[in-house]
């Protein structure tokens, strides 16, 4: 696997948007919705720096499924899990892992204002824009990475990898997938089967 964020790039990065939304903040009661599973690690480092900045948003969570072939979500959107926190009047952040087709995340803006939330705004780690299929922009990117599968820091690959505090390319050579794992900095390179090719796994 290659790195393709570090972790130190990503603990300044979730500072400088945590920084933006605290500076954002109108005070009409912060209401933190993050999507599940990908976004748990994003969400928990997040929270820390909004702590950090005075904020004291009350924190939920949905589930979205996407019903089509393949990893990206073709398919209709399905809420499966609906968070349970009143969000009328409140201003809503919405936090994701990965923005690609946008379909999750407008599905999931438009869900949450028919709800009654007064402003629904949408926070995601990455964004790969290339891959835009409906007109969807996010409030608060933390960076834009090109068409690569990513996994690490809760992105996983047939729930696999999310556990990484990293994130990385997972990179296919011939008959076998190369993998970089990065513990305390150290890089060593280990060599496994090939896997699926994730564009036909499941979505988490
Ligand atoms: P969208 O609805 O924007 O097409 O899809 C967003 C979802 O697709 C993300 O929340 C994530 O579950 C999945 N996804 C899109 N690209 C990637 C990727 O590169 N890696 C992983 N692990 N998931 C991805």
């Amino acid at each position: 696997m290659l790195p393709l964020i570090t972790e130190l790039e990503i603990r300044l990065r979730v500072s400088q948007i945590a920084e933006a939304i605290a500076r954002d903040a109108d005070g009409r009661g912060l209401v933190v919705v993050a999507v599940l599973k990908g976004a748990f690690m994003f969400l928990a480092d997040l929270l820390r720096r909004l702590a950090d900045l005075g904020l004291e948003p009350r924190v939920d969570f949905i589930r979205a499924a996407s019903y089509g072939s393949g990893t990206r979500s073709k398919g209709q959107i399905k809420i499966s899990l609906d968070c349970a926190s009143p969000v009328k009047g409140r201003t809503v952040l919405l936090v994701d892992d990965i923005v690609d087709s946008g379909r999750t995340l407008s599905r999931l803006q438009r869900h949450l204002k028919a709800k009654g939330a007064a402003r629904v705004q949408t926070c995601v780690l990455l964004d790969k824009p290339s891959r835009r299929e409906v007109e969807f922009q996010p409030d608060y990117v933390g960076f834009e990475i090109p068409d690569r599968f990513v996994v690490g820091y809760g992105m996983d690959f047939d729930e696999r990898y999310r556990y990484l505090p990293f994130i990385g390319i997972l990179e296919e050579t011939r008959g076998e997938r190369r993998r970089r794992v990065s513990l305390n900095g150290a890089l060593s390179q280990v060599r496994q089967p090939l896997l699926e090719h994730p564009k036909s796994a499941p979505r988490a």
